[in-house]
């Protein structure tokens, strides 16, 4: 059976980052306001240590996080014709002891939305090339441009849309904007 590798954050779900860093800060910032792959970038050094701090201890990004439109419904489809794995990383340098309770909310919040996945098909690394999956679905160019895989989909989102679809094509990889997409390469797509 073919291998789908399907990463998480951007990707199956949205959103999280964001609300807690304005409820922490007392802002409003908007989704399209930010570049930074990191959304608490955005502050000094100093004020992002003092949060990050914070995120670990008290944070479950997916209290807050939302589902991207068709993501679930159409993974369950794929489901039925292909081999699925979940990849989601949860390393993070600049935390590298907090960010283990990351894992955690991850694998939790896999298990309970998506049942049917194998749990040993729950891959948390952030070495993501090293996967031998024919298919790729990702928000990160980086996931995606190294390694091996056939079909490499990028899902649009605020960080990766100024790639053009020339420099995308030179990795290989190919720009999708919704689940309706991915569904349509892969459904009705020669694969
Ligand atoms: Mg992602």
């Amino acid at each position: 059976m073919i291998k789908i590798m399907i990463d998480l954050d951007e990707t199956i779900v949205s959103g999280g980052y964001l609300e807690f860093l304005n409820e922490y800060l007392g802002t409003n910032y908007k989704p399209e306001e930010i570049q930074e792959y990191y959304v608490s970038n955005i502050l000094s050094p100093e004020e992002n240590e003092k949060y990050l701090t914070h995120f670990y201890k008290n944070v479950n990004v997916y209290v807050k996080a939302h589902i991207i439109p068709n993501a679930l419904e159409v993974i369950k489809e794929l489901n039925e014709h292909y081999e699925i794995y979940i990849c989601t990383a949860f390393f993070d340098k600049r935390k590298p002891e907090e960010c283990i309770v990351m894992a955690n909310h991850k694998y939790d919040w896999i298990r309970k939305n998506l049942p049917y996945i194998n749990p040993r098909h729950i891959i948390l690394t952030s070495a993501k090339e090293l996967l031998m999956c024919e298919v790729k679905i990702d928000d990160k160019v980086s996931n995606l441009k190294r390694g091996y895989g056939k079909i490499k989909l990028l899902l649009t989102t605020n960080h990766n849309k100024n790639y053009t679809k020339e420099e995308l094509a030179s990795y290989g990889i190919k720009r999708v904007d919704n689940w309706l997409e991915i569904r349509d390469i892969l459904l009705k797509g020669e694969v």
